[in-house]
């Protein structure tokens, strides 16, 4: 037996998403199943799953773009007022010498939320296209999207850092502008389109091939 063939659904079975249990299901598929450890509602795959996650992905996409047009912090020095975009924070430390600095934000803002949401294209086309292509590292893809997540929040904290330490100051300040709240939409956003992507969705289409 292939590690391809035979998945809980093949089986009549589902597993709870709240406990994990292994449920058998009714034959007829009724709706209604709880489950009968923890009594949450059983689904065979997460309800609505490509709708949502599609509905997601594209929010996301749509506020990426006022997210790098305006500018995420305000920087207000000695009566010179200077408004910086993502990118043109990037470029700024990429002169004065931070490469480092410059690095993490544009890995963080730019890189990492592009690659997730053309991850989770990617994945939803090529369950929309009943693709049986290498299933075991389109689920390493998904597992990346999920584990990076949380790494995208670190420009927020940057922001939110240099917001607090140069406050503390009388010459300058720092204001958080309006693609920072864009950018943490999509952030937010993204995160929310990796959950409701239901990872066994890939296989369905293998086990499909298979039988
Ligand atoms: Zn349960």
């Amino acid at each position: 037996m292939s590690a391809h063939s035979g998945t809980a659904l093949a089986a009549e079975c589902a597993s709870c998403h709240a406990c994990g249990m292994l449920n058998r299901l009714p034959a007829a598929h009724a709706h209604d199943v709880t489950c009968p450890r923890c009594g949450a509602p059983l689904h065979v795959r997460k309800p609505g799953s490509i709708q949502r996650t599609w509905a997601l992905v594209i929010a996301a996409l749509i506020c990426y773009v006022p997210a790098n047009v305006f500018p995420v912090m305000t920087v207000t020095s000695l009566g010179k007022t200077e408004s910086d975009t993502i990118m043109s924070g990037v470029i700024y430390f990429v002169r004065s010498g931070d490469w480092p600095l410059a690095l993490i934000i544009f890995t963080a803002s730019v890189f990492v939320p592009l690659m997730k949401l053309g991850i989770l294209s990617f994945l939803l086309i090529s369950v929309h296209r009943r693709s049986s292509w290498r299933p075991v590292d389109r689920t390493r893809m998904y597992r990346l999207t999920e584990a990076i997540g949380r790494w995208s929040m670190v420009d927020i904290y940057v922001v939110t850092i240099l917001v607090a330490l140069v406050r503390l100051g009388n010459l300058a300040t720092i204001e958080a502008g309006t693609g920072a709240v864009f950018f943490g939409s999509v952030v937010v956003i993204t995160i929310f389109a990796a959950e409701s992507f239901d990872p066994r969705l890939i296989w369905d289409n293998c086990n499909a091939r298979n039988t």
